[in-house]
């Protein structure tokens, strides 16, 4: 029997079949065949179960590539399971390029859009908001094509639908011209970083900082637009490229897993290290590339994550209530507290829907427990409003998460039109959407 396993190692199944399509048409006459549970599966990056089947896995690595584009629109028709870095080199090769992206690039478009992964920038909306149509090939093999003009209700419910409705197997991306991103790294104490926050937000196109509790710094990151020449795309980023940075973070998380009590000095520790780098305000000038080229970073470290969207101005306070958890209950962690903006949408499962947030994610090396420190940052988004990340650990059960969507309802009636036997669902999503 076949297994599957996501990225961080957490989420494991053997499915009784995978099914690797090369076509629409195979895909549609397969499905109605297939045993349920029915799972599509991106590159596994998400940390929730959402993928995991004892039925039927279906995987599009034969269904990637641009189909179409349209350069006086700045618009592309992609196949959904093109791999991130794959598809930021196609656009970027038709002059163009996706308005925002997170902080990696191993991902499928289709996984991404999936669970709603977003940047940082306080006037852009997840990648989610991208989609402006989508080919939904249902559990029956019917096919829709969704946009605007035709069934949008589809098309807003695929905007986030974890795999729920159908495998989605084309999506209408809306783009921009290319275009080119310096990178500028500072470090900050963190009251200086808090205090300045919505102005930093406010004045680049991205920030976000990384912040690390028991060193009371913080390391800022920004990407804005800019004319300077950048060199020719490399190629992709190898998603496990170690720099001395990482090797030197991978070396403490380490010692911080066989001394958790030395979690603190190690903070301190790195962040001393950084600062012999890092300019202590915003440089002059910085690193010059190609969007797609500038988003992502290597992750050589495997790690779980949880990450809450809470409405913006929730944001600070909810941040100065983690450090003191975190110091005054000496939880284990090493690794930095990461924080972004993202604008709000209308789209009906999304964290964002009706709001811009404020995103706060904890990390924890993958050989260490995660569970404590998890529990007290959970019990503190979840006071301020937030709503989790669909593809990141949370707690929370269905009756939970429905009171915090809108427009719950919407997205259950697509999802009972296209799939009203529930063979898209497995026990996690069962519990979710058909309790
Ligand atoms: C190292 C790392 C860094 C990350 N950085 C970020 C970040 O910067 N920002 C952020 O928001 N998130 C981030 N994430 C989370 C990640 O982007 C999401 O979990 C994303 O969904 C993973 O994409 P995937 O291709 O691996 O999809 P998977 O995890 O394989 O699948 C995700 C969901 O999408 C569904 N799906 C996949 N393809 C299709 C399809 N064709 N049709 C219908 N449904 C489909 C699946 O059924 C599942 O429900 C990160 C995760 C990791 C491990």
């Amino acid at each position: 029997m076949a297994s599957w396993r996501n990225w961080s190692g957490l989420v494991r199944c053997q499915p009784r079949t995978i099914l690797r399509p090369a076509g629409e048409e195979e895909l549609a006459a397969a499905l109605p065949h297939a045993r349920p549970p029915l799972r599509v599966a991106g590159s596994g990056h998400s940390f929730t179960p959402l993928c995991a089947t004892d039925g039927t896995l279906i995987l599009l690595d034969r269904l990637t590539g641009v189909t179409d584009h349209d350069t006086e629109r700045h618009e592309a028709t992609v196949f959904a399971g093109t791999p991130m870095h794959e598809l930021g080199r196609l656009l970027h090769e038709r002059g163009l390029g996706l308005v925002n992206q997170g902080d990696i690039d191993r991902q499928t478009i289709g996984g991404a859009v999936g669970t709603g992964t977003h940047g940082t920038g306080e006037r852009l909306g997840s990648l989610s908001t991208a989609v402006v149509g989508t080919r939904m090939i249902c559990p029956n093999g019917r096919i829709i094509d969704a946009g605007a003009a035709s069934r949008p209700d589809v098309l807003a419910a695929s905007q986030v639908s974890l795999g729920a409705l159908g495998v989605m197997t084309r999506l209408r991306l809306k783009c921009r011209p290319a275009y080119r991103l310096a990178e500028r790294e500072w470090i900050l104490p963190a009251e200086e970083a808090l205090e300045t926050f919505d102005m930093l937000a406010a004045h680049h196109r991205h920030f976000e900082f990384f912040w690390f509790p028991y060193a009371d710094r913080v390391i800022c990151k920004a990407l804005d637009e800019t004319d300077t020449p950048a060199p020719e795309p490399r190629g992709a980023l190898h998603g496990d490229a170690m720099s001395g940075r990482d090797r030197l973070a991978a070396l403490l998380f380490e010692a911080a897993r066989r001394a958790p009590f030395l979690s603190a000095a190690i903070q301190r520790l790195f962040t001393d290290e950084l600062a012999k780098a890092l300019p202590g305000g915003p440089p002059e000038s910085g690193k010059v590339r190609w969007s797609h080229e500038a988003f992502p970073s290597p992750r050589p470290i495997r790690f779980n994550e949880m990450e809450y969207a809470l409405p913006r101005v929730n944001g600070i306070a909810a941040l100065r209530e983690l450090a003191h958890r975190i110091r005054a209950g000496r939880l284990h962690t090493a690794f930095p507290v990461e924080v972004r903006t993202v604008a709000g949408d209308d789209i009906p499962l999304s964290p964002f829907e009706g709001r811009d947030s404020i995103t706060i994610a904890v990390h924890q090396y993958r050989k260490q427990s995660y569970q404590d420190y998890f529990h007290e940052a959970e019990t503190i988004f979840r006071a301020h409003g937030g709503r989790p990340h669909w593809g990141k650990l949370h707690t929370l059960t269905g009756n939970e998460l429905e009171p915090l969507y809108r427009h719950w309802d919407d997205f259950q009636s697509v999802r009972q039109e296209l799939d009203p036997e529930g063979r898209m669902l497995n026990a996690p999503l069962r519990a979710l959407f058909d309790a």
